[in-house]
Formats: C-alpha cells, sequence, structure tokens
C-alpha cells in the first residue's frame, strides 16, 4: 500500500479531531488526535520500509551485496542473493559444461552439423566448415542441402526420420561418408566422415591381390605347360628338354624374385626393416653396385659409369645399394645395344643426390607420376618380357623414405630417363 493511503485516511480522522477540539468531549479528541498519529505513522513507516526495499532491489540488480539496516528488508535481499548465487552457479556450471562439449566436438575429426526440425542448419563444428568447403557463420539456417551442395542430403533426413538414422557415402572429387541421427529432442545431428583414403587403401589393397594372383599364375601356367610337355614325351627330345629345364629355371627365379620383393616391400612398408646406420662413402657404394650389374650391361653392349666425388652419406649399406641397384637394373634393362647408363653423385644444399642417367626410351610423361606404384609399369608387354616383378621402384621408393629421403623420376632432355635417389647428407640424428 502507498504511504499516501495512511495519509488520505489521516486527514478526516484529523478534521474529526479538530471538530472533537471544539465542540465534542475530549476523549473523543483525544482519541481521534491519536487515530491521526497513528495513521500518520504507519504512512511514515510504509514509506522508510518502501524506500528501504527500492534501495536493496536496486543493490541486487546492480550486482552488490545488499547492505540495508531494516532487518527484514536485509532478511528477504539476504533469502534473494542467496538463490541468486545458487542460480549464477548452476547456470555457470552449465555454461562451462556446454563450452567443453562444443570444444570437444568442435576437436573431433569428423564433421558434425546439427539441424533443427525444421529442418535447418543449427550449428556445425570446426571439421563440418573444412570438409564442406563453408564458413560456419554463414552456414546457420541455411537447409542441409545448401550446405552440401548434394540433393542427397534430403532423402537421409528423410529416412533418418523414418528410421532413427540412416547413412550414405556420396562420391565425387572426394568421398563423404554422411550418417544422419534423429534426435530425441528434435531435429537431427549429421556425421561426415572423409573417407577417400579408405576408399583409395581398399582399391590398391584389391589391385595388389589381382596383381600378385596375376603375377604368379603367369609363371606357374607356362611350368605347367612346360613340365607337361616334358612327361608326354618331351623328354626323348634332348634339346627340347635343356631348353625348357632352363626356362622353367627362369621362371622359378622369376617366382622366387617376386616373393622376396612382396616380402621386402610389405617389411618395409610396416616400418619393421631395422637399418644398420653407418657413414658411407658415396664413391665405395657406386662402385659395387655398378660392379654388380657390369656383366648384365657388358652381355647388352651397354656401356655403364660412374662419376662421383669424396661424399659421404649416412645410411644402411645394404638397403642403399638394392634401391640403387633397381635404378640401375632398370636402366641397364630399359636402354638399348649401344647406350650408356651413368651413376653420379651429386651434392645440393644438405642433400646427396644419387643419379643414374641412360639413353633408354624414356617413360611417357602420363605414366612418371604413377612408376613408383607396386606393380605399375609404363609399357606391361614390354616390361614383364624383360623379367621385372614390377617392384623394383617401389621398393626404392620406401628404402629412400626410410632413410629420410625420397626418389625421383623424369625425361633426360637429350631423351633417356633420369631416376634420383635423394638422400640428407646430414648424420643420422
Ligand atoms: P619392373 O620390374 O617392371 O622394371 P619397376 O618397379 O622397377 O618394375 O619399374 C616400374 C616401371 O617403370 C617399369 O615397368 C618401366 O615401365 C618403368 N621404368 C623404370 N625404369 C625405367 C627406365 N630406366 N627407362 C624406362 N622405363 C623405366
Amino acid at each position: 500500500m502507498s504511504p499516501w493511503v495512511w495519509w488520505v485516511w489521516a486527514l478526516p480522522v484529523a478534521a474529526a479531531a479538530v471538530w472533537a477540539s471544539v465542540s465534542g468531549p475530549p476523549w473523543a479528541a483525544a482519541a481521534a488526535w491519536a487515530a491521526v498519529a497513528v495513521l500518520v505513522l504507519a504512512g511514515l513507516r510504509e514509506r522508510t520500509w518502501r524506500r528501504a526495499m527500492r534501495r536493496a532491489a536496486q543493490q541486487v540488480r546492480d550486482g552488490r551485496p545488499v547492505e540495508e539496516d531494516n532487518p527484514d528488508v536485509a532478511d528477504l535481499a539476504a533469502a534473494v542473493e542467496s538463490r541468486l548465487r545458487d542460480l549464477r552457479e548452476g547456470w555457470e556450471g552449465a555454461r562451462r559444461e556446454a563450452d567443453r562439449l562444443r570444444e570437444v566436438v568442435d576437436s573431433l575429426p569428423w564433421g558434425v552439423v546439427l539441424v533443427d526440425g525444421r529442418r535447418r542448419v543449427v550449428w556445425m563444428n570446426h571439421s563440418a566448415g573444412t570438409l564442406l568447403g563453408v564458413h560456419r557463420e554463414q552456414a546457420q539456417d541455411l537447409s542441409p542441402v545448401a550446405i552440401f551442395r548434394r540433393h542427397e542430403v534430403d532423402d537421409l533426413l528423410e529416412r533418418a526420420q523414418q528410421r532413427g538414422e540412416a547413412t550414405q557415402d556420396l562420391e565425387g572429387g572426394t568421398v563423404l561418408r554422411v550418417t544422419v541421427r534423429q534426435l530425441r529432442s528434435g531435429g537431427f545431428v549429421v556425421v561426415v566422415q572423409d573417407v577417400t583414403s579408405d576408399r583409395r587403401a581398399e582399391a590398391v589393397r584389391r589391385d595388389f591381390v589381382a596383381n600378385v594372383s596375376h603375377e604368379l599364375r603367369t609363371p606357374l601356367a607356362s611350368l605347367r605347360a612346360m613340365t607337361e610337355t616334358l612327361r608326354d614325351g618331351g623328354l626323348e627330345d634332348r634339346q627340347l628338354a635343356t631348353r625348357f629345364l632352363d626356362q622353367m629355371l627362369q621362371e622359378v627365379d622369376r617366382m622366387s624374385r617376386l616373393v622376396n620383393n612382396l616380402l621386402d616391400l610389405s617389411a618395409l612398408e610396416a616400418g619393421v626393416v631395422r637399418l644398420r646406420w653407418e657413414e658411407l662413402q658415396v664413391e665405395a657404394l657406386l662402385e659395387a653396385v655398378v660392379r654388380r650389374y657390369e656383366p648384365l650391361a657388358s652381355r647388352k653392349g651397354v656401356s655403364l659409369g660412374v662419376r662421383s666425388g669424396g661424399e659421404r652419406v649416412w645410411g644402411d649399406r645394404e638397403r642403399l645399394e638394392q634401391a640403387l641397384g633397381n635404378l640401375v637394373d632398370n636402366a641397364v634393362k630399359y636402354t638399348p645395344p649401344g647406350g650408356r647408363v651413368e651413376v653420379a653423385a651429386e651434392i645440393r644444399g644438405d642433400e646427396v643426390h644419387l643419379v643414374v642417367d641412360d639413353t633408354g626410351p624414356g617413360i611417357p610423361a602420363e605414366h612418371l607420376p604413377r612408376v613408383f606404384e607396386r606393380f605399375y609399369r609404363a609399357d606391361p608387354a614390354r616390361n614383364r618380357a624383360e623379367g621385372g616383378t614390377g617392384l623394383g621402384l617401389a621398393i626404392t621408393k620406401h628404402v629412400a623414405l626410410a632413410h629420410g629421403g625420397r626418389v625421383e623420376a623424369a625425361n633426360r632432355p637429350g631423351g633417356g630417363a633420369r631416376f634420383e635417389l635423394v638422400l640428407p647428407s646430414r648424420a643420422r640424428p
């Protein structure tokens, strides 16, 4: 009640008190004046109390501690403050929890998009922005189809609404696996994964099995044919028998080379090969490799030379000889008689380049980026005829990687191929 109400009531009572004082009995005047005093005091008390309440409310609103003499107001303010504190703590706890959850979802490698019941994007994490190539702020309130730029997403939402969850791989330059789950609270959560490399690995695995089977089937078929011919009377013909036995030996050698290369490559790829590190004289390394391939080169009429200074590298002698040997072997194999293969070492910056140049046909430009893949051949028929396993360059690449280096293939301007095995020249840490 406003204090004025008390004072307005006091006015007629005061008028009555005046009247009683003038013409009424004295007891009536005393009673009327007492009533006036009570009403005025009640008004004053009400005003003080109201002001105290207003001050306290302002202090609470300003977030200041309530300082009030009036014990009732102070009591009420303390109760309000304590409830406010509880609420504030609860709210801050909830906000911290929400922030933490957001941070966790934001650091996930998968894209996460929240879609509301109207099928509009509410929020997305950092990975979703990167995977979909959209700014998070701009995605808000857009339809999922607009941010995925794929109409299939509408279908997925529909299926998720009916069955609770739906998944589909969206094929394109990159393959995105999109899983939509309906939320109990309404709306959907959309999880996006980039499965391009998984798909590629799957394809490589499939190709690998197919390639190994093919590589083994061919020599096995010819071994079977020759064995059958020998069994069915071929042994009587001594000349034919000798030729077949030589060929059979070659096929067996080829298969064991393939198996050895496969074992080597899988060990290198799995990183289980322990390198025996030592400081090596590059000249001695190159000469050892060239010496091994000299008989093959001279049989083919290809000249083989070494050019090297006093470079040194750190590495595993046996593995480096194997890697470089594969390059020299190919160079001799693919260079026609009368050609030349040159092996050289050069220091460039803090790298040592072991270069193998040949005067062969070179490698068609479109095949260059892929020659280090397992079983990749620029000219399959010809390469198989040369007796290669199709794994030599893949092994060389992995030996280089294990040494912290790399291998590069190019065509020389004057014709022929150039392979470089690049190794860091610093000592192994
Ligand atoms: P392969 O056992 O078939 O030689 P590699 O892995 O050693 O397998 O080589 C892969 C392919 O790269 C070869 O099949 C060949 O087509 C090409 N190649 C490698 N070295 C040379 C070279 N010096 N000149 C021309 N082509 C080459």
